[in-house]
């Protein structure tokens, strides 16, 4: 993917307006005839800090909204605990329609949805983006390392400062917190997101 970065200020309310008008409207992929809703994401468009996951789940298709499920509020438990307020980040997903069965969407599915990702990173412009889980980093920097590998270690990616770590529908599936798990991992990750996000602010 290659974002166009730095869309002017003046410029981004009318981008934003058309590209959630375009997201609302989709019928690009086969995810269309089966959602309730399009969730576009939510947040600080202007922040320096954007999350990414893999695709909306059962409430998130309902809602509407990124990360409200079980996993999402997993995710905001974890923000809490470092400190980081939801509505000063963006958080979305690579595909905006809920896969049945939140099965992983296809290669054609994520690829119908890339234009919108991209767009959003250009008009959001942050400094650091956090890979939420495998689908997200695989697709975004293109590596097959596993995330266990990837996880907690900066990339840089079209001069944005890219982090990979565990999704937190994975951290409900593991609830150890002894030293080394994902959740102790997961913990040692968003602080070192957080103190990297403060000096950019
Ligand atoms: Fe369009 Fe993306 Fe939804 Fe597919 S997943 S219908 S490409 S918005």
């Amino acid at each position: 993917m290659m974002p166009e970065r730095g869309v002017p200020l003046d410029h981004r309310a009318e981008a934003w307006e058309r590209l959630t008008r375009a997201v609302n409207q989709c019928v690009k992929c086969p995810l269309a005839s089966g959602r309730r809703n399009v969730v576009f994401g939510e947040g600080d468009r202007l922040s320096r800090l954007l999350f990414v996951g893999e695709a909306p789940g059962l409430e998130e298709d309902e809602q509407g909204i990124p990360f409200v499920g079980k996993a999402g509020q997993l995710l905001n438990r974890i923000f809490e605990a470092a400190d980081i307020d939801r509505k000063d980040i963006f958080i979305t997903n690579v595909v905006k329609c809920r896969p049945p069965g939140n099965r992983v969407p296809s290669i054609e599915e994520m690829l119908a949805c890339e234009d919108f990702l991209k767009a959003q990173i250009a008009l959001i412009n942050p400094s650091i983006l956090v890979c939420l889980g495998m689908t997200s980093t695989k697709w975004i920097l293109k590596t097959g390392e596993s995330i266990s590998r990837v996880r907690g270690k900066w990339f840089d990616w079209k001069g944005i400062k890219v982090m990979p770590m565990f999704h937190p529908s994975f951290l409900l599936r593991n609830q150890s917190k002894k030293k080394g798990s994902p959740k102790d991992l997961t913990w040692m990750d968003i602080q070192e997101v957080r103190d990297r996000w403060l000096e950019c602010r």
